[in-house]
């Protein structure tokens, strides 16, 4: 699905017009695409740290060009903010205001990236306050931000080293363009479990991965997606979905299983289907979902019940099946499709907002359950992304709900999927419990 006045404003005519009246100008944001750099232009690392000395020599050996300090009025693709071991809040201006006049020169699509720790982990008010100020400091700066660029932050849990292989993955996919519409937001690497692939073009090869709701959207993207990433394919969807599931099959050169996810045997059918083909099951993305709005003042049984039991209620059936399978115990991952409704709450929504609000409250639980197998489970929460789902929005609230982000644009199913891509990567085995929303950092609600 097109954003056709993004197109439209970044040519010729239209570029100039949207200048002279002032409109919204939202840029062409950089996205992955396979081979080409990591990100163009010099990295600045900022902060006194060891850990800032530690992620410079790493990414020299990446081949990025890094800078201790920036040259002012030459282009940088990145600025890194090393503050893990900021103990009061009078410790933040140096680094931060070191920073500052580099933000001028950052690239279109550059990266903004704090690196810290967990304010809840620490052991003083003084230091809790440091860091706690990085969460707010971050979350203005990516508003303050233009022309595609954006600001996020790595939380490094106590004890957990920048050299970590997911605090690695996680610098690797925030500077890409994979986290093209991931903004403000902040990612927990929770311990040093995971390995760094031998191939980053291919960090899903040899995966066997399974993906609901995959005839169309979000979910075709994300089979397409994890496709090109090395792992061999199960997309599942509805019966009645089962030409455009095909299709998708064929594509990505994996199988089709036409299944409600909602039978009592889901989960057993989704093993079932993938030891026979495989011999076992690595990666299980919960995608399919639907959404039956109406106020709470006219919602009858068939739409709240529909939704709660698609959205949330089959994830938990089939999560229990997964759990207690031996065919799901290799370092198995697990991601699932939340929404920003289920945080901030959105008008027509209590049923849907309820079951994401459920989906994150399942994640943050069965993330220790996993965890005894090497496992892990996260959610992703997509704010608006341009599909078949928000076509059918009404036009007016359409195009407010699309602007009303610091990118000033929806999504794009792709950048749905490339998150969730990460987070089911071996490099993204520290990180489980977490919800990562994938919104171009909303304007509106939480
Ligand atoms: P979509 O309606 O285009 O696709 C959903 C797919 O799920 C369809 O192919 C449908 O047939 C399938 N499905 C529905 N019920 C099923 C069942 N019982 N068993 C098996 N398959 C079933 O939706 P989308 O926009 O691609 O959304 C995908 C996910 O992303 C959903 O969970 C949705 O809630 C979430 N999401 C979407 C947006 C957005 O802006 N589009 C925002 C936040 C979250």
């Amino acid at each position: 699905m097109a954003d056709k006045y993004t197109q439209l404003v970044n040519q010729g005519l239209g570029k100039n017009v949207a200048k002279r009246l002032g409109l919204p100008q939202p840029a062409l944001l950089r996205r992955y695409n396979p081979g080409q750099p990591l990100i163009s232009g010099p990295v600045v690392i900022q902060g006194d740290s060891a850990a800032a000395d530690k992620l410079g020599a790493e990414l020299l050996s990446w081949d990025l060009d890094i800078r201790r300090h920036a040259v002012p009025g030459e282009k940088l693709g990145a600025i890194i903010l090393v503050l893990d071991e900021v103990e009061r809040p009078e410790d933040l201006g140096r680094t931060v205001l070191g920073a500052a006049a580099s933000l001028r020169d950052l690239a279109p699509s550059g990266r903004v990236l704090t690196v810290s720790r967990p304010a809840a982990e620490a052991g003083s008010p003084a230091v809790a306050a440091a860091r706690q100020g990085i969460d707010g400091l971050l979350r203005s700066l990516a508003k303050e931000l233009r022309a595609g660029a954006t600001g996020n932050g790595i939380l490094l849990a106590d004890g957990v080293d920048i050299m970590s292989p997911s605090a690695l993955g996680a610098v690797r996919f925030f500077l890409s363009g994979r986290s093209a519409f991931v903004d403000g937001q902040f990612l927990k690497i929770s311990d040093a479990g995971g390995t760094l692939p031998q191939d980053a073009g291919t960090p899903l090869a040899g995966k066997i991965a399974v993906v609901t709701g995959a005839a169309r959207g979000i979910g075709a993207q994300i089979a397409r997606t994890l496709h090109r990433d090395g792992a061999t394919l199960v997309v599942v969807d509805l019966p009645a979905a089962g030409d455009h599931l095909a299709a998708v099959a064929n594509e990505v050169k994996g199988t089709a299983l036409q299944l409600d996810i909602t039978r009592a045997d889901a989960g057993q059918r989704i093993i079932d289907h993938a030891v026979q083909r495989h011999g076992r099951l690595d990666i299980v993305i919960h995608n399919a979902g639907i959404t039956r709005d109406k106020l709470l003042a006219n919602m009858d049984p068939a739409r709240w019940d529909s939704v709660i039991n698609i959205n949330i209620a089959a994830q938990l059936r089939i999560n229990e099946t997964l759990l207690a399978s031996e065919h799901f115990s290799q370092s198995p991952r697990i991601v699932t499709v939340a929404s920003t409704s289920g945080i901030a709450g959105n008008r027509g929504q209590t049923n849907y907002a309820a079951s994401k609000g459920g989906v994150m409250g399942m994640v943050r639980a069965t993330a220790p359950l996993l965890a005894e197998a090497g496992g892990t489970i996260n959610a992703v929460a997509p704010g608006f992304i341009e599909t078949e789902m928000t076509a059918r929005i009404p036009l007016a609230l359409r195009e407010t709900a699309r602007r009303l982000n610091s990118l000033k644009q929806g999504g794009q199913p792709a950048d749905v999927a490339e998150t969730i891509a990460f987070l089911a990567s071996d490099s993204a085995g520290g990180i489980s419990g977490e919800v990562l929303r994938v919104c171009g950092q909303n304007l509106v609600g939480a």
